[in-house]
């Protein structure tokens, strides 16, 4: 039994940006796959480039200083980067839409909430402004709004910050797309309304079967939410395997210390947690080698020089660090 191709699969993406210390390697060679219905997670420190892999998949990168320098983003098998400026614009909010960090940043101030939504409709839907309207008031109500009639006519300044996140989340299911990203959709919010929207998040997928891409430094958050999880650090994907598997059997000594950093992750929440020492290395210090390496307490020598293979460990657990490679002596690619 052959298994069913994924929705999205990202091949070998790498991604420059040009500074003045000459163009240096934000995304490199990184391989990622969403199943159809399911979530991806994608987890690491803030600079670990989560971001930019959701801004290249909706080819929003920061131009021109940002250059796709290789690989492909496939969608159904429809290579993204192909496509032009104009097939773009219809695919953003159509079959792929992304949900940002803040709220306020994604709505604009001076048009009602039913006025922004109906927008999209139009632009993407050959639909009548009234019909439009009405399916506006149902965006809402299906994203728990309450009194959506009424709120339909509200400025974003006139909700809460968690509202507003419901909004956006409206907003970017208008179109029914096939993907949703999801860029730390809750990091702006209170405790109590990110359990909220993490909850809405799991009930429209349960409805529409909508694949997410959720996008956190919180692996508390990943861990719950998501069917596979792929850690990133240093612009790299270091470890990628489904959720249960990854929570329980990390390979990659980042995973681990991401893990040993989660409350909920430790059964009696102590009084402090571990920190991870050291900080995410900027552009200009990613040397040839493990980009972890500065801060990784089972580095040897080689790592700093050179850059490991990844190599499939266990089917469907994938990761890249030397004491994999020289453990089992099967990396693909690795160097002899
Ligand atoms: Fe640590 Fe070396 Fe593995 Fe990198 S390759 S994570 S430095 S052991």
């Amino acid at each position: 039994m052959t298994s069913a191709p994924p929705l999205l699969r990202i091949a070998g993406l790498s991604v420059d940006i040009a500074t003045r210390a000459g163009s240096l390697p934000v995304l490199c060679d990184i391989d990622l796959a969403v199943d159809k219905g399911k979530t991806l997670g994608v987890v690491g420190e803030s600079g670990s480039g989560k971001s930019m892999t959701a801004l290249a998949i909706m080819r929003l990168l920061p131009g021109p200083a940002a250059r796709i320098r290789g690989g492909q983003i496939l969608l159904e098998g429809g290579d993204l980067l192909r496509l032009d400026e104009r097939q773009m614009r219809r695919l953003r909010g159509g079959s792929v839409s992304i949900v940002f960090q803040d709220p306020m940043t994604s709505l604009n101030p001076l048009f009602t909430i039913g006025e922004q939504i109906g927008e999209t409709l139009r632009w993407h839907e050959n639909v009548s402004r009234k019909a439009a309207a009405a399916r506006a008031v149902e965006m809402l109500r299906s994203v728990g709004i309450p009194e959506p009639e009424r709120r339909v006519h509200a400025y974003p300044h006139q909700l809460s910050g968690g509202m507003r996140q419901r909004v956006t989340i409206a907003i970017a299911l208008a179109c029914g797309p096939k993907l949703l990203i999801a860029d730390e959709p809750t990091t702006a919010l209170d405790v109590s309304v990110q359990v909220q929207i993490f909850a809405l998040l799991q009930e429209i997928q349960a409805r529409t079967g909508t694949a997410i891409l959720l996008i956190s430094h919180d692996f508390g958050v990943v861990g719950r939410m998501a069917h596979r999880v792929a850690v990133m650090y240093g612009g790299r994907k270091v470890e990628d395997a489904p959720t249960e598997r990854i929570l329980r059997h990390p390979r990659h000594p980042y995973t681990e210390a991401l893990l040993r950093c989660v409350p909920s992750l430790q059964g009696a929440v102590p009084d402090s947690l571990p920190e991870i020492p050291g900080s995410v290395p900027s552009l200009a210090e990613l040397g040839t080698g493990c980009p972890f390496a500065p801060r990784c307490p089972s580095a040897m020598p080689r790592c700093a020089a050179e850059m490991p293979p990844t190599i499939e460990a266990e089917p469907g657990h994938s990761l890249a660090c030397w004491l994999a490679v020289d453990g089992q002596g099967t990396a693909a690619g690795a160097p002899a």
